[in-house]
């Protein structure tokens, strides 16, 4: 049995030799489809950001100098709107009437919002308060040159990023090609989600959880059905999932008379690096390669499925994408004690709320690891480590957003 960190060190070291350019070519999408791909190409600013001076407040363009004693009488010499601009100078004793996103005038130094201001009458304005020097405006070039690299390769595409995207001209943006991800339920006593189950047997929730898991890293996963519990059934299936650059089963991986999975994995060649973790739930998690494809034997009560896919399957198909975000691992107050364990480390479902200026998370009620309806009331997973004694209340623990 390998702990956690090891585990993933084997996954990440595995996934690095073998995820080269040509596994995971770029392919060119719009710009609307690109939300959460992954960057495959630096992007480079086109313009000065702003393209010129522009006023970020409505009301006049002035000379700061005239300005510093008020209140003031200026001589208003023309108008300067967004998209257009006017073409003056502005001198002492004048000012220009501008909009924000107009282009500042040559000569003025700085914008008076027009709240500061009281029209005397066509040609006149009163300034009331006075301005500093570049007040209400934003300098050319201000917020990136020319040439400035603005996003990196690797950059996984949010919300800020389409608009800067949009803003340089993408139309089309070079991302990631999704890995492409077969999973594959097993077990005698699945049923699909459309039957209703009797005698002994359940309706199949992992197929859904490792598919929504694989959209939200990045991958396009590949619904095989579900495999029965016989080696016939089982290669079947399997040899269909290892076309795959990812094979996910979920069951059959335990030490139970029908847990058949390893066995297949063996019969195909299979090269499997580890068979067992230290955590809890997720204990039997397989990991292997083969030929042109990662392979997963995930435990298949449905927690422990998706906490190994969380800590396993994820940063494969990260590796795939050459994306370079990484979860975030943060730090929350405990409100009740927790049990450690000196041969596994846990990941607990749990409810985390900001509260007064920092994180606290306690323990969802939940009934172990085939427990769905208490899992759905946690947000995050507490990661308790593996060693003697208990975290007490109050206690510093780190954590991880489920949905992440
Ligand atoms: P196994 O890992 O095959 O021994 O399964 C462990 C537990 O998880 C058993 O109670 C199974 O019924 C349950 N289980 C296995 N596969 C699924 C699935 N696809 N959906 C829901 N529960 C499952
Ligand atoms: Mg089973």
């Amino acid at each position: 049995m390998i702990s956690i960190e090891r585990g993933l060190e084997i996954v990440t070291t595995v996934a690095a030799a073998h995820a080269g350019d040509d596994w995971m070519p770029a392919e060119s999408v719009p710009l609307a489809e690109s939300l959460a791909r992954i960057l495959r190409e630096p992007i480079y600013c086109d313009f000065d950001s702003p393209p010129f001076d522009k006023a970020i407040r409505d009301g006049f363009a002035v000379r700061f100098e005239d300005v510093v004693n008020v209140p003031v009488d200026l001589r208003i010499i023309g108008e300067s709107r967004a998209g257009a601009g006017a073409d003056v100078i502005v001198n002492a004793g004048e000012c220009c009437e501008i909009m924000t996103g107009a282009p500042l005038p040559p000569g003025a130094t700085a914008v008076v919002m027009v709240e500061h201001t009281a029209r005397k009458s066509n040609e006149t304005v009163q300034i009331l308060k006075g301005a500093k020097q570049s007040a209400g405006l934003l300098r050319q070039g201000a917020e990136a040159l020319k040439g400035d690299r603005l996003l990196d390769s690797g950059k996984r595409i949010g919300l800020a990023d389409i608009g800067l995207l949009a803003s340089v001209g993408k139309t089309s943006v070079l991302v990631s090609k999704r890995p492409r991800v077969a999973v594959l339920a097993t077990g005698d006593e699945l049923v699909d989600v459309s039957e209703t189950p009797a005698n002994g047997r359940i309706r199949n929730s992992n197929s859904y959880t490792m598919l929504t898991q694989c959209s939200l890293a990045g991958a396009a996963p590949m619904l095989l059905g579900i495999a029965r519990d016989n080696l016939e059934d089982l290669r079947r299936q399997i040899r269909r999932g290892l076309e795959h650059d990812v094979l996910l089963v979920s069951g059959g991986v335990s030490m139970g008379k029908y847990d058949l999975v390893e066995n297949v994995f063996a019969e195909f060649g299979v090269n499997v690096f580890f068979d067992k973790v230290a955590m809890k739930p997720g204990k039997p998690t397989v990991f292997g390669f083969r030929d042109r494809t990662f392979v997963f034997g995930l435990p298949g009560n449905p927690v422990s499925t998706m906490v190994a896919f969380q800590m396993f399957v994820r940063p494969v198909i990260l590796a795939l994408l050459k994306a370079s975000d990484r979860p975030a691992i943060l730090e929350a107050t405990l409100e009740a004690p927790a049990k450690c364990d000196p041969d596994r480390a846990a990941l607990v479902p749990a409810h985390v709320r900001f509260d007064a200026g920092s994180y606290r998370i306690a323990a969802a009620a939940w009934k172990g690891s085939s427990d769905l309806v208490g899992l759905s009331k946690a947000n995050a997973l507490i990661m308790i480590p593996r060693r003697e004694g208990a975290l007490r209340a109050g206690d510093k623990a780190q954590f991880l957003f489920m949905d992440a």
